[in-house]
């Protein structure tokens, strides 16, 4: 018995390799192009730190006009949820980090590279063990899981490293005739790979990321097909990863310490090594202690919460390449109306420890960007945000037109924009005053400041609207009006004059004009008051004010 005939027994149909390597040759892209992946498993929770390296991955392969892949990582069937590939491509559909190729539904895909689900791709992992099994690099364990128990119990009781190699490696020793035996009278077994790599042997390898790292050799005799006839990550990685030509693998760093055996599959399968570019997880500030975002404890690690409080995609992706690269913030000041795939990201300058992710910096973030918007987008996306999760705003933005107006107050042609919807969630409460029939509906706290007796709030109001009031006005004359009006009342025509001479007057204009705002909108802190009542309209500021005179 050699090792062909040990192979041809085990995977008597699978194809020679030759046959894939044809078939997916090598890409045709111009020096430099990056060729990368996001290859989540489905899981059905997708990690705000996955999207991350999503954008990461997919803006370099922009940068130099490569490719950027989605694979999905479903060989582990325990870990699998319904529906799993559909959040994925969702979720990378919402924020506009759509692969070029890779799965693009649930089932579907695009690109020549496929299939690019690993579960479809059993036939291809299986050629490539056959081919180490007879190149003597790989063989059939039959241990089975309670020996594997055993193992480990020993090794743990004699404190000695655990895992299958070296002398532990019973099913190594045996010879290919008692291989085949086994294999014959129906024993299940595994594929390990037979590692020739030392422990106390090191390597040395350069991260894109992380710099220069040494390890200790992979002696472990690890498993490359499983009972199920499906690969391990390791083995499917390194298949993967060659057949569809990926030139940098950028994963997350909890991958770090598996490099040396990953180089050392590449090596034994012949193949070309990737560079690899290994991601510092995102870490939170908690209370003082730096740890990584949470699945369990912090609702910002799930990718779904942005788009459930309604934080525009653009600003979550802006703020990940402000925590991916500190250079950004610099770019961002100088370009503040420049697309952010017009920055140059450099995998090199990522942290190495990991980014800190502060919620608060976040939505300052997306106030500036929402601030850019105009009334039409804000308009859009708050509406498709209220379709879903707030039947009230929904209602409220069905007076289409109305709403353009009350949405473009200091925005449309604003020179300085308001900067006070940090996601579409807010949006309702910042302008739900504007609409009569929710202001008329409740029972409004009226937020009086400076002057807060009833009887002379109503004088001034009555004044106003009686004789200076005047809804044609310009800007200039409005507030010319209030200066009047406040004179009337013995209050200073300016904050200036008032400062200088405060015992002469009961107050100052502002004082007058916080009357008015309140009045109409209940509250003291509002966008620009003319504005307001510009698009208020005389019928309903006359309504809002006799509210009070009643
Ligand atoms: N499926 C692996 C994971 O989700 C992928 C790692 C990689 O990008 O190679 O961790």
């Amino acid at each position: 018995m050699n090792y062909k005939e040990l192979a041809d027994l085990i995977f008597p149909n699978a194809k020679d390799i030759s046959y894939y390597e044809e078939k997916y040759p090598e890409r045709d892209l111009q020096e430099g192009a990056i060729v990368t992946r996001f290859a989540p498993s489905p899981t059905g929770f997708v990690h705000i730190g996955g999207l991350y390296q999503a954008l990461i991955a997919r803006k370099l392969s922009k940068q130099t006009k490569g490719v950027f892949f989605l694979r999905v990582e479903d060989t582990d069937q325990k870990r699998e949820v319904e529906n799993g590939v559909s959040g994925i491509v969702n979720s990378l559909k919402d924020f506009g980090l759509e692969p070029d190729e890779g799965m693009i539904t649930e089932t579907r895909e695009i690109g020549n590279y496929g299939p690019y689900q690993q579960s479809r791709r059993k036939e291809i992992y299986q050629s490539y063990a056959k081919y180490m099994i007879t190149q003597g690099k790989a063989y059939p364990c039959f241990c089975t899981p309670e020996e594997g128990e055993e193992l480990r119990k020993t090794q743990e009781q004699a404190k000695i490293r655990p895992g299958y190699y070296g002398v532990w490696a019973k099913c190594r020793k045996l010879s290919l005739e008692e291989m085949a035996e086994k294999i014959k009278s129906g024993m299940p077994y595994i594929i390990r790979f037979k590692s020739q790599g030392r422990e106390d042997k090191k390597i040395k390898h350069k991260d894109i990321i992380k710099g220069n790292v040494e390890f200790p050799e992979n002696d472990q005799d690890i498993v490359i097909i499983k009972a199920d006839g499906l690969p391990t990550y390791h083995f499917a990685h390194a298949v993967d990863d060659h057949l569809m030509r990926t030139t940098h693998i950028i994963r997350s760093d909890e991958w770090l310490s598996s490099v040396p055996l990953h180089l050392q599959l590449f090596q034994e399968l012949g193949f070309k090594a990737p560079k690899y570019a290994h991601i510092a997880p995102i870490m939170k500030n908690d209370c003082g202690n730096k740890r990584k975002l949470s699945k369990r404890k912090d609702p910002e690690a799930a990718v779904s919460y942005y788009k459930k409080v309604g934080i525009p995609k653009q600003a979550v992706k802006e703020y990940l390449l402000n925590i991916a690269n500190s250079s950004f913030e610099n770019w961002r000041r100088a370009n503040k109306e420049a697309d952010i795939d017009d920055f140059e990201l450099q995998l090199n300058k990522m942290s190495v420890s990991g980014a800190l992710f502060d919620m608060v910096k976040l939505l300052d973030v997306s106030k500036i960007v929402i601030s850019n918007f105009d009334a039409i987008t804000v308009y859009n996306e708050s509406l498709k945000w209220a379709q879903e999760y707030d039947k009230e705003l929904e209602e409220m933005l069905l007076d289409k037109e109305y709403s353009l107006k009350v949405l473009g107050i200091e925005r449309n042609n604003s020179n300085k924009p308001r900067k006070d919807l940090a996601k579409w969630e807010d949006v309702k409460e910042n302008i739900i005053y504007m609409y009569d029939n929710k202001f008329f509906e409740e029972k409004i706290e009226y937020e009086w400041q400076k002057v807060n007796n009833l009887s002379q709030i109503k004088d001034i109001l009555n004044v106003y609207l009686g004789k200076y009031y005047d809804e044609n006005a310009d800007k200039e004359k409005w507030f010319n009006d209030i200066k009047d009006l406040a004179e009337e009342f013995g209050f200073a025509r300016e904050v200036k004059e008032y400062k200088k001479e405060p015992d002469k007057w009961k107050g100052h204009v502002g004082d007058i004009s916080t009357i008015i705002r309140v009045a109409l909108t209940g509250r003291h802190n509002t966008p620009d008051l003319y504005e307001i009542m510009r698009v208020l309209g005389s019928q309903s500021i006359e309504k809002r004010i006799n509210k009070i005179r009643e």
